[in-house]
């Protein structure tokens, strides 16, 4: 399994990435987790525009879900249009919300582009992949996913605050894409999200082989989230996403 961290900026994009967009590939079938805001410029960098097989979003925060709009134009008008509706595996609000960000009446939506699936805690097959969902803890409906391929596994936190859940979608996987939007500080807000610790500490109770801190929110000094990661108790290797780093882990 291959996976490029396309955008791991948190909560809007940053100078050197856009917001959360991560492709994994196997077996030639591409699925990307989340499609957040300036992903899709950096996505063709690695895949073609038109060469996405489905698409899982974790939750509709803009910066996880609206690119979502400027891939409705290009599967819609673009030359050789129409193309083949991709799936795309979201909450259940997805279709009126991103139909209204786009200006598009209910019918036909996004429908045009894009055949949405229902997310609820469970388990889906997608191609060659076995994606496990479950609910985080975060203001919205949020989910974390756990991504297999019959021999490779990552995990990814979407948003959340500390949850078990995490641990459990996590446990044993080769690569944790872990969130890590906070630095520590005084009077930190739960249910939201997690600093690099306690991104470190999931990685820990998890037992996974590698974590990869993202979501890093622009205004944030990254070295100082690495540091506070590296006190989590986590032995494994730890290091910073960036938009366009592959992680072969095949
Ligand atoms: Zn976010
Ligand atoms: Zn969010």
């Amino acid at each position: 399994m291959k996976v490029t961290i396309v955008g791991c900026s948190g909560s809007y994009p940053g100078p050197d990435s856009p917001a959360s967009c991560y492709l994994l590939e196997t077996d030639g079938f591409r699925m990307l987790l989340d499609l957040g805001s300036g992903s899709l410029g950096a996505l063709q960098r690695h895949v073609g525009i038109y060469d996405v097989d489905a698409i899982c979003l974790s939750h509709l925060h803009a910066d996880h879900c609206l690119d979502i709009c400027g891939y409705h134009v290009a599967r819609t008008y673009g030359p050789g249009a129409p193309y083949p509706l991709v799936p795309v595996y979201a909450p259940a609000d997805a279709p009126r919300r991103l139909g209204a960000a786009y200006g598009m009446p209910d019918e036909p939506g996004l429908e045009t582009a894009f055949e949405f699936r229902t997310l609820t805690p469970g388990v889906y097959e997608i191609g060659p992949f076995t994606l496990t969902a479950g609910l985080v803890n975060h203001p919205v409906e949020a989910y974390g996913f756990r991504v297999a391929n019959g021999t490779r596994s990552v995990a990814y936190s979407g948003d959340t605050g500390e949850t078990d859940e995490l641990v459990k979608l996590a446990a044993g996987a080769d690569l944790l894409l872990c969130e890590a939007s906070f630095v520590e500080g005084p009077d930190l807000p739960t249910g939201l999200h997690l600093t690099g610790r306690q991104a470190a500490e999931h990685a820990a109770k998890a037992d996974v082989g590698q974590l990869v801190l993202t979501h890093l929110v622009p205004w944030n000094d990254r070295a100082t989230v690495l540091e506070e990661a590296c006190g989590g108790g986590y032995g494994g290797p730890v290091e910073l996403a960036r938009s366009g780093v592959v992680y072969d882990l095949s």
